[in-house]
């Protein structure tokens, strides 16, 4: 449990999570500046600073609260 409180219903202390896609063996980062597509369609990510993104679920309303607090 984390002492952060719900935006959403106020709930104190949030349950500490992370979002990945259950296919990949990965998690999502946060990608600092405008989205660039590459010439495949995908996002241009070469030197781009990037944040794990932290997934902070309340036990109450099951809201989740986002956090980019760790740089890669
Ligand atoms: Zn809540």
């Amino acid at each position: 449990m984390s002492d952060e409180k719900c935006t959403h219903c106020g709930h104190q202390g949030l349950e500490p999570g992370f979002l990945s896609d259950r296919q990949q063996p990965t998690f999502d980062v946060w990608v600092e500046g405008e989205l660039e597509r590459g010439l495949l369609g995908g996002p241009k990510l070469m030197g781009r600073p990037k944040w794990i993104v932290d997934a902070h679920r309340c036990p109450q309303c099951h809201h989740l609260e986002l956090f980019a607090r760790h740089q890669l």
